[in-house]
């Protein structure tokens, strides 16, 4: 299974995404902890990601369209994937589709976590109380979140139109979502 987890920042779809590949057997992929990462490390990537995510700004596409190319080739991805926090714009959709038809492989879904920007909102003014991520002061996450909608979001429709796009409820609990998750998924087999 190849999907791609879809939703704005805060929408909790990081969380779903660890807990559902991990029931599935197949490999959990989110960028955004790749990058932040290679951030820790120290690594060539790192030093010139962290201006970049601190600042609330999108890594340049080639560069994760890259890391994408290489993580997807892993042994752990050989039952699949989840994307989570990739593609994020246009272009890296577009990268990724021709990516998987060079491999002759594809998407079978791409879930939208739906959730109202000002529930989003509240969850990242939460998030920071308990949790200190360098990214995550008050304005970038606001910078954030005008990038998903400005960058991101079209490509909900770019999906719907595809006719891969599966759409679950996001304001829930934990829980409650994953329920969602699942019940999304089964309905596909029917
Ligand atoms: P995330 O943990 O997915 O919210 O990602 C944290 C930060 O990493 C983002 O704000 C971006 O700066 C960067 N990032 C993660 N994924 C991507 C991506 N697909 N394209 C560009 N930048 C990304």
């Amino acid at each position: 299974m190849k999907t791609v987890f879809l939703g704005a920042p805060g929408a909790g779809k990081g969380t779903q995404a660890k807990r559902f590949a991990q029931a599935q057997g197949i490999a959990h992929i989110s960028t955004g902890d790749m990058l932040r990462a290679a951030v820790a490390s120290g690594s060539a990537l790192g030093l010139q990601a962290k201006k970049i995510m601190d600042d609330g700004q999108l890594v340049p596409d080639k560069l994760i369209v890259e890391l994408i190319e290489e993580r997807t080739q892993q042994a752990d991805c050989r039952r699949g994937y989840i994307l989570d926090g990739f593609p994020r714009t246009v272009e890296q959709a577009e990268a990724l589709a021709v990516m998987l038809e060079r491999r002759k492989e594809s998407l079978d879904s791409v879930v939208l976590f739906d959730l109202a920007e000002e529930e989003v909102l509240r969850r990242l003014a939460y998030r920071r109380t308990v949790e200190s991520r360098s990214d995550d002061s008050e304005e970038t996450q606001l910078k954030r979140q005008r990038i998903y909608q400005e960058q991101t979001a079209p490509l909900i429709q770019y999906y719907r139109d595809q006719g891969v796009l599966k759409v679950v409820d996001a304001a829930g609990t934990i829980d409650q979502v994953y329920s969602a998750l699942e019940q999304a998924f089964a309905a596909q087999g029917r």
